[in-house]
């Protein structure tokens, strides 16, 4: 289905939603786990089923709504001004307990509030699967670091790489494909993970689901371990989208073996085919 039909969709589910008692805490959803966050259950698109293309699935979307939405946007913000004062580049690997430090010494920031950190732990600890990500978690704990002396920093590129694997298959790659691919995103620790998951979230009005099927979950992803994605130079966004996959460097990062792809079309872990990731792991 079309991004654009589906938001379409979402807007119209959410109009309709709105007629109708919302589930809170303690809500039991199919799958079995009771889940404290407050969400609405998309039933109403039971009411869509006609719409042509529609996937089943996404009935059991998971929507934060009310406070919990609020608390959301708020530890969004709190983690884009850590980022403007980490940098960039530095924002990729720092820690959950470094973020806490910079946002506590830093008067405009402030320290993360109860709310903030309930939020962070329950983002972190929820299993993929409640939001419809069946990929593997591996990242175990909230509070990981990434070890400074196991990454390096990629010239240019504001990301990480992993020494070992992941560099020498940049640098090999760099060698047969020259200087029109470069590192788009590299090692992603924790909480870049996050901001960039509450990032996607909020983009879909607080559809959790939505995001899960087009980035892994803080925890989940294999950037975190060493997985990186490349793009064309001068490609911008178009990156990371379905166009990468048209391009020369794509066929020819394909024809040279590079491009073993994590979530193949159709893959059976509910996350978007993905040309531009390199898979190391
Ligand atoms: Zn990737």
């Amino acid at each position: 289905m079309e991004r654009r039909e589906f938001l379409k969709l979402t807007k119209l589910g959410l109009l309709m939603g709105a007629a109708m008692p919302l589930a809170g805490a303690g809500f039991m959803s199919q799958n079995g786990h009771v889940k404290d966050f407050l969400l609405i259950k998309r039933d109403t698109f039971d009411l869509l089923d006609s719409v042509p293309n529609l996937n089943q699935d996404r009935k059991q979307d998971i929507i934060l709504i009310g406070k919990e939405y609020e608390n959301l946007k708020k530890l969004f913000n709190r983690l884009v001004q850590i980022q403007n004062i980490a940098g960039y580049g530095h924002f990729n690997v720092i820690s959950f307990d470094e973020a806490l430090k910079l946002a506590r010494n830093n008067s405009k920031i402030g320290s993360f509030t109860k709310e903030d950190l309930e939020l962070s732990e329950k983002l972190f600890n929820e299993k993929g699967d409640t939001f419809g990500f069946y990929g593997e978690k591996v990242v175990s704990e909230l509070t990981a670091d990434v070890t400074k002396n196991e990454t390096k920093k990629i010239p240019y590129t504001g990301h990480f790489l992993y020494k070992g694997k992941a560099e020498e298959m940049y640098k090999k790659i760099q060698k047969d494909m020259g200087e029109g691919v470069i590192l788009t995103s590299g090692v992603r620790g924790v909480v870049k993970q996050m901001y960039l998951f509450i990032n996607k979230t909020i983009k879909l009005e607080g559809n959790l689901s939505v995001a899960s099927r087009s980035l892994a979950p803080p925890g989940y992803s294999f950037h975190s371990v060493g997985d990186f994605d490349v793009g064309k130079v001068g490609f911008g966004a178009k990156n990371f989208s379905s166009e990468f996959a048209n391009t020369d460097e794509f066929k020819r990062l394909m024809d040279l073996g590079y491009i073993k792809i994590r979530y193949p079309e159709g893959n059976p872990y509910g996350v978007r085919f993905e040309p531009w990731h390199i898979k190391v792991v």
